[in-house]
């Protein structure tokens, strides 16, 4: 990979990256398409991190569909596909991580104690290898996008962090690798979250400023469906993740559901003009 990138990127100005783990989607593709838009080189990744799953995840059964997604990289003119390999990227006597503090230790580093380090260390990984001008993320992963965000910061990378849009479907519900883990009528239990991000939503809009009214607002939506677990919804800064009293400035609406022994995550960010 460094190889290539020095002979391909010698002023380290025109790679755009797409950091992925695969089964690739129309989200995927979508950072993807913003990548080519912006850059002349486009590096694709394609590697599903053991360092960012809980000893009881889903590791193992995670969809690996290296052919779909090579066929997917190939229409949308791809110029590298980099599939690093499992032991070259962690040998044997690998023994350092990246860890960001307060950003990753709530919400999601709540619930999955080990995730984030996981994504740090293997992002870290990536940028040092690419090198890329620009690293594509989804807002799918918002606090994701916020922990990098902060990284590349702390630690001087000279990467810009894009952030992209979240892809869904018709409907709303987002897109996400793991949707094909749950049944029909799981999934349509699921999209209850994107129901009750939207209502919270609505009631911002319609001038409510009290988060504790917003999010139980959105709670009522998750509470009508049954067998499934709420692992928070909030309203938080869009920027520092916490937890909001008044409504102000950019708010992400957060939230974590899980059924079927599934979790899915969602948000929604609005902006609050006065
Ligand atoms: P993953 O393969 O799940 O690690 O995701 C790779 C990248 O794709 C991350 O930056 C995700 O946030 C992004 N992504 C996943 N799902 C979507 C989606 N529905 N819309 C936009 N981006 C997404």
């Amino acid at each position: 990979m460094q190889v290539w990138r020095r002979r391909h990127d010698p002023l380290g100005t025109s790679i755009g990256l797409v950091p992925t783990m695969g089964a690739l989607h129309a989200g995927h593709r979508s950072l993807i398409q913003r990548a080519r838009r912006t850059c002349q080189t486009v590096v694709v990744s394609l590697f599903v991190n053991p360092l960012q799953f809980g000893p009881a995840e889903d590791y193992g059964r995670y969809p690996r569909a290296q052919s779909q997604d090579l066929a997917c990289c190939r229409e949308e003119n791809v110029d590298l596909v980099f599939i690093p390999n499992l032991n070259t990227l962690y040998p044997q006597d690998f023994q350092t991580t990246v860890a960001v503090s307060t950003l990753a230790q709530r919400w999601e580093g709540e619930q999955r104690p080990e995730h984030f380090q996981g994504v740090t260390t293997v992002v870290t990984k990536l940028l040092n290898l690419v090198r890329p001008a620009r690293a594509f993320f989804g807002q799918k992963d918002y606090q994701q996008f916020c922990v990098i965000r902060q990284l590349v910061k702390d630690l001087d990378v000279d990467t810009r962090v894009i952030l992209c849009p979240t892809i869904r479907e018709s409907d709303g519900f987002a897109l996400s690798s793991r949707n094909d883990y749950v049944t029909k009528s799981q999934r349509q239990r699921a999209l209850s979250l994107y129901q009750a991000l939207s209502a919270g939503k609505a009631a911002i809009a319609g001038g409510l400023r009290r988060a504790d009214l917003v999010e139980k607002n959105m709670a009522k939506v998750l509470d009508a469906r049954h067998g499934l677990a709420v692992d928070y919804l909030a309203c938080c800064d869009a920027r520092t993740l916490e937890p909001l009293s008044r409504l102000r400035g950019t708010v992400v609406l957060l939230g974590a559901i899980r059924i079927g022994g599934v979790r899915f995550i969602d948000n929604l960010i609005v902006r609050i003009r006065r």
